[in-house]
């Protein structure tokens, strides 16, 4: 067993997961470093990691399959003998931006099984893991981070099924806070808004014209670093007494304004 915390990112290759790996790493946590497709850029990750000093593991796995769970699990008993950290990062925006009266079943399966009942399935087998370990390692301090989105609160009828699923992540967040605080597990949500990734690479021009009309009180895109940077507080653990807490990285979105 390795004798650093050591953290899963699922959906690391790139973006978001991307940065929160490089900020753990540079917190000195060893990464797992999860992908679905791109092995190339995954890899890439994995070496900028290492070169921060840390053990940096590339695992391959489709979140959205509950059968590649199992080998998740494998792959981090076998390799690194504990896990600290859950980042539930991995998800996808549907393929095209469809009005819900016409949005297929296709579509909303697709981001129903990536974006929450793989994440759930997944917390739910990694979780009693480390309710086990938490008898076992010694100062163990164990968490779950989700990534969520704006879209758990925010109404976009061209592509209902992203909300739905983001929505849902936010109340995977509170019921997993619920069930795992006996063990002192504590889960958190992280919030971002307008984040400049891949995901949203095809609507630049359209939130280029809403940040410059006021959108976000803050006036500029997110970057992926603003989230690792969230992301790396909580993991440190310097909310000790807290569980269930949602972190909004959006620039101020959500603030209700006159
Ligand atoms: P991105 O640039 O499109 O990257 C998505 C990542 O998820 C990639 O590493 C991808 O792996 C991985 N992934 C996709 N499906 C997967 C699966 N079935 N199993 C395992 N990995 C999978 O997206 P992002 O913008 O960084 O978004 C990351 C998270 O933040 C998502 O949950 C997203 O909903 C959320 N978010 C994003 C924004 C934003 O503005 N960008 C805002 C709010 C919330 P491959 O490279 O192998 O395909």
């Amino acid at each position: 067993m390795t004798s650093n915390r050591v953290a899963l990112i699922t959906g690391a290759s790139r973006g978001i997961g991307k940065a929160i790996t490089l900020a753990l790493a540079e917190g000195g946590l060893d990464v797992v470093i999860n992908f679905a497709r791109q092995r190339d850029a995954a890899a890439q990750v994995q070496a900028e990691a290492s070169r921060l000093g840390v053990k940096a593991g590339l695992l391959q796995a489709d979140i959205s399959q509950i059968a590649d769970h199992g080998r998740v699990f494998e792959f981090l008993k076998e390799k690194f003998g504990r896990l600290d950290v859950l980042i539930n990062n991995a998800g996808v925006a549907p393929k095209v931006r469809e009005d819900m009266l016409n949005a297929s079943e296709e579509s909303f399966d697709r981001l129903m099984n990536t974006n929450l009942r793989g994440p759930y399935f997944l917390t739910q087998r990694l979780a009693r893991w480390m309710v086990e370990l938490r008898q076992q390692v010694a100062n163990y301090s164990p968490v779950i981070v989700n990534i969520s989105s704006i879209s758990a609160y925010t109404s976009s009828p061209n592509r209902a099924d992203y909300c739905l699923t983001k929505a849902g992540v936010a109340m995977m967040t509170q019921l997993y806070a619920h069930r795992l605080a006996e063990f002192e597990i504590p889960v958190f949500e992280i919030r971002p808004g307008i984040i400049e990734t891949d995901m949203t690479a095809g609507v630049k021009e359209k939130y280029d014209r809403l940040i410059a009309e006021g959108l976000t009180p803050i006036p500029r895109w997110g970057k992926p670093e603003d989230v690792g940077k969230a992301a790396a507080a909580i993991v440190q653990g310097c909310f000790p007494y807290s569980t269930g807490e949602v972190f909004n990285v959006d620039g101020g979105f959500h603030l209700r304004r006159l």
